[in-house]
């Protein structure tokens, strides 16, 4: 077959889609996908015991880096759509390598994930396009650290340049703990990740996360979100890739929200074009409202979690097809997301001792859950021999809800956890706080 039969048998189709991933996150994107009608059957890659749970969805287990592989794999299943979740594959350049090969991808390729993989990169970014950031210093040694530490006033937030899984940020109380945060970043804890370190001006104000899907030219915006990072109730203890969060996020009014286009984002797509990048994918702006205005805390280049599983049971059967439009460079401008003024809130449970240590292996009983608009995405699990699902990582499972107010929200999904249990079970009690009126009233 030449290829330009193959690309146009490729073209408005989306029977077979392929996600990569092993998280809540693709889970929650093999949720939603799974509504549009048009798609036969979703393949996630590796996924995780909750993936074939999901309607049309099956697990598949092949080494994305061996390229022939993956090649033969994705022709034979006829693959109409790949969505590449995590950051690392997109870092490697594998959206780049695939697109390529005529397939249709969402995920920006190596120049645009460079949002993420190059925290320097990314603020030289902001400052060449004028986007509202805390003010920052490079430092390529320990020296240069120490210096830059030592001629300011007051401690700076210290950032390991690279990928670091989220633990690359510190924010000291003293400029002792500055100089130990830079040493150890030096010294090798995030390996290459380290090699330069970023010194930033500590700012303040609530964050809240923006996700725009981009086709290289224009965009759209998914509802907002807030998440929480914090291990502890009341926003305490060490951060943790994220305890629960809820959608959209009543702090970024109308008006707010268009000063946010005009200030950061429109600014972040018009750049990106200026530095000939044809970004094909989701921009996730982490974004803080400070006294002086909103400020980029920073860009990934994939869906955050968990605020992915919040956000995803909120969009319609159409999401895949925005999805395909951006892969394509087709998106009119002119889409419009309806949530049915629905919001929503989910709430992970984690293993004890998340984020330090913790043991795996633990059965995991689910009882009798809603099956109004609630849903259960894995992001730690796998299944026995004998096929019983056992607890695999640190985050494990969440429960997201939706209906038409946030204290209905999270009645509803503090229910439902308690028909989940697994030995250690942790979950924080007061996510969403901000949004809850009865929590608030009663705490
Ligand atoms: P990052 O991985 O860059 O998103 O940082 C993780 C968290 O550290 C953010 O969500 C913020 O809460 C905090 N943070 C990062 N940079 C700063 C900054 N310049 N000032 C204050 N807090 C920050």
């Amino acid at each position: 077959m030449s290829i330009n039969s193959t690309i146009s048998k490729r073209l408005n189709k989306l029977e077979n889609i392929f996600i990569i991933g092993n998280g809540g996150r693709e889970n929650s994107l093999a949720w939603a996908i799974q509504k549009n009608e048009l798609v036969r059957r979703i393949y996630v890659v590796p996924g995780n015991a909750g993936s074939e749970r999901i309607d049309k969805c099956e697990r598949i287990k092949i080494d994305i880096n061996n390229k022939n592989k993956l090649l033969e794999k994705l022709n034979f299943l006829k693959i109409d759509l790949i969505v590449i979740g995590p950051e690392i594959p997109l870092a490697n350049g594998l959206a780049d390598f695939l697109r390529k090969e005529d397939f249709k991808v969402f995920g920006p390729g190596k120049d645009g994930a460079k949002l993420e993989y190059s925290k320097s990169w990314a603020k030289e970014f902001m400052q060449d396009a004028n986007i509202p950031t805390a003010d920052f210093w490079k430092a390529n040694s320990l020296e240069e650290a120490k210096k830059i530490i030592h001629s300011k006033s007051i401690p700076l937030v210290v950032k390991a340049d690279g990928l670091a899984s989220g633990k690359g940020v510190f924010i000291p109380e003293t400029k002792d703990e500055c100089f130990r945060a830079a040493e150890s970043i030096f010294n090798g804890r995030f390996g290459n990740a380290g090699n330069v370190v970023i010194l930033e001006e500590k700012i303040e104000g609530p964050e809240v996360s923006i996700f725009a899907l981009c086709d290289g030219k224009k965009y759209i915006l998914l509802p907002s979100a807030q998440d929480h990072k914090r291990i502890y109730e009341k926003d305490k203890g060490p951060n943790t890739g994220g305890m629960g969060a809820y959608s959209p996020a009543p702090l970024l009014t109308e008006d707010y929200l268009d000063k946010v286009i005009r200030e950061i984002i429109e600014p972040t797509i018009n750049e990106l074009n200026k530095k000939n990048i044809d970004y094909k994918g989701v921009i996730y702006f982490g974004l803080m409202i400070t006294n002086s205005g909103p400020k980029v805390i920073e860009y990934n280049c994939r869906f955050g979690d968990p605020e992915c599983q919040t956000i995803m049971p909120l969009l319609d059967h159409n999401f895949v097809s925005l999805l395909e439009k951006c892969s394509m460079g087709n998106l009119t401008g002119n889409e419009i997301i309806d949530t049915s003024n629905k919001v929503s809130g989910c709430v992970i449970a984690t293993s004890e001792g998340y984020p330090s240590e913790y043991k795996t292996g633990y059965p995991i009983k689910i009882g009798k859950i809603d099956s109004n608009d609630c849903q259960i995405f894995d992001s730690g699990t796998a299944l026995s021999n004998n096929g019983e699902l056992l607890t695999d990582g640190g985050r494990v499972l969440s429960i997201v809800c939706q209906d038409k107010d946030f204290d209905i929200v999270f009645e509803k999904a503090y229910k439902n956890l308690k028909n989940i249990t697994f030995e250690g079970m942790y979950f924080r009690k007061d996510i969403g706080h901000q949004v809850r009126e009865k929590f608030s009233k009663e705490n």
